[in-house]
């Protein structure tokens, strides 16, 4: 076969990067392409003005030795810097008072977080039955019917509003949360589950996201995406794929587009690591179907607000990682991160930065808002639930139109229709983040067993496929 590289990755975000990294590694001939001017997808660090600020993602959950084992290889170990301690506290709004989450048996029962009456509901949570085997609930459905409604409007909703910005009366729980619904299925309730499951896990040395430590990189989230970059060696940014066939000797034939020419770029396999929709644009053709149910994937819609203030101006002593706000309290703000509490030297001395997020399935309009609008928003709710004085000394606003893919109810079954495409074309692969966790983390993970699955489908193309 003729081919120009064995393997092209179409996508440089966190999920091609780290497949097209590993496979280079592994002596295999990887050429990685990006329609944007730098790689790095939704990750983007941002020094300006003595700020350093994050345009996506603001940390990494730690949650398999595998991430570390990527850092140590990558020579950015080094760089790797953890939340500070005094980032352990979360708030959660309630009546636009900011209280720190629960972390312990004592905190719990006293917290004012939750009523009286919803605490004792707890109790009975290892006696609640399971739902029947193969149904789908949604995220929503499933917290009411196991832990209560307040446990979903204060603690499940905030949450899947700050990892998803999503809805979790939409979001499907087998494919948003597999793991609280495996300890649902294995062990018949989620208290029990958490015990039993804590043991299991600690002989695998994996860590739940819930224990997870979070960390970041001194020059911030970028410094990683720019390292597997440089580890792949031949990437070409400003570069689009158009189109995807095969021709007839077995070469898969992608035609990009750069500086309005065009030219054609032969691979043995091809990484398609690319938001769902655009992956839909290049597989229509070939895999119709496949192709719709990318297409009927959602995606919410975020603005990321970085505003710097005097320390002085801010009544609140930002002793937390921050803060998320309830759909239930009505703030126009999913919630906002008190990055320099997280991680040192985010802002000059004397100063802070604090990251917010509006929009989201929430309020799906907000985000196209003009930045003088979304930044005036933020100054209001900054200064209703912090106590922000004034203006702030630097404001910066980042739109992310489809930010977060959505995995409503039916994600599992439109993903295993998506998977069809590795049956219409052998040798194309699916890889980003609508596909095995939306966090840079299971991103990483995936890129790394996308990688794995290239490798033996070049190796022996009968058995490469990825289930
Ligand atoms: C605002 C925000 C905050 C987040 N915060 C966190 C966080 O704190 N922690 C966390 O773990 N996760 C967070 N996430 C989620 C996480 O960052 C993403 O899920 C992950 O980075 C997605 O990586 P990806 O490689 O799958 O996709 P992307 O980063 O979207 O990369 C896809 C790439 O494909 C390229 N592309 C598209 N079409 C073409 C084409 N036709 N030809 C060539 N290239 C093309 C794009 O230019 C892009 O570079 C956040 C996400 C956002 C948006």
């Amino acid at each position: 076969m003729n081919a120009d590289c064995d393997v092209l990755v179409i996508g440089a975000g966190i999920s091609g990067l780290t497949a097209g990294y590993q496979l280079a590694r592994r002596g295999i001939g990887v050429e990685v392409i990006d329609a944007a001017a730098r790689p790095g997808g939704v990750i983007g660090s941002e020094r300006r003005d003595g700020v350093l600020y994050e345009r996506g993602p603001n940390s990494i959950l730690d949650t398999s030795p595998r991430i570390n084992e990527l850092l140590e290889d990558l020579g950015i170990r080094g760089e790797r810097i953890d939340v500070s301690a005094i980032a352990s506290k979360r708030f959660v709004v309630r009546g636009s008072v900011l209280i720190a989450l629960p972390t312990s048996a004592p905190a719990f029962l006293t917290t004012p977080l939750f009523s009286g009456r919803a605490k004792l509901g707890l109790l009975r949570e290892p006696f609640v039955a399971p739902a029947p085997p193969g149904s789908e609930e949604s995220v929503a459905q499933f917290v009411v019917r196991r832990l209560g409604g307040e446990f979903l409007d204060y603690a499940i909703e905030p949450f899947v509003a700050g990892i998803y910005a999503g809805d979790p009366a939409q979001l499907s729980l087998p494919a948003a949360f597999p793991r609280l619904h495996a300890l649902e299925r294995r062990y018949g309730s989620l208290i029990k589950g958490q015990i039993f499951g804590a043991r299991e896990r600690a002989t695998r040395k994996d860590k739940s996201k819930r224990m997870a430590a979070s960390f970041s990189f001194r020059e911030g989230m970028q410094t990683l995406t720019d390292a597997l970059a440089r580890g792949v060696g031949r990437i070409r940014t400003d570069t689009r794929a158009m189109s995807i066939r095969r021709e007839q000797t077995g070469a898969i034939v992608v035609t990009v587009e750069r500086g309005g020419e065009t030219a054609e770029r032969r691979a043995r396999a091809v990484i398609l690591a690319v938001p769902a929709d655009r992956a839909a644009a290049l597989i229509r053709d070939f895999a119709p179907d496949a192709a719709r149910a990318l297409d009927a994937i959602p995606y919410a819609a975020v603005a990321s607000v970085a505003s710097v203030y005097r320390r002085s101006d801010i009544a609140h002593p930002l002793d937390g990682f921050g803060l998320l706000a309830p759909r239930v309290e009505h703030r126009r703000i999913l919630g906002t991160l008190f990055s320099s509490s997280m991680f040192d030297d985010r802002a000059a001395e004397g100063e802070v930065l604090l990251t917010t997020f509006v929009g989201g399935q929430r309020d799906p309009h907000l985000p196209s808002l003009p930045d003088a609008d979304l930044a005036r928003i933020v100054r209001e709710e900054l200064a209703a639930l912090l106590g922000a004085r004034g203006a702030p000394r630097f404001c910066a606003v980042t739109r992310w139109p489809r930010a977060i893919p959505q995995y409503t109810l039916g994600h599992l079954e439109r993903i295993r229709r998506a998977e069809q495409v590795q049956t219409a074309l052998p040798g194309l692969f699916l890889c980003a983040s609508y596909r095995g966790g939306i966090a840079v983390g299971d991103c990483i993970q995936s890129g790394l067993q996308t990688a794995e699955a290239v490798e033996k489908h070049i190796k022996n193309p009968e058995r490469g496929r990825l289930g």
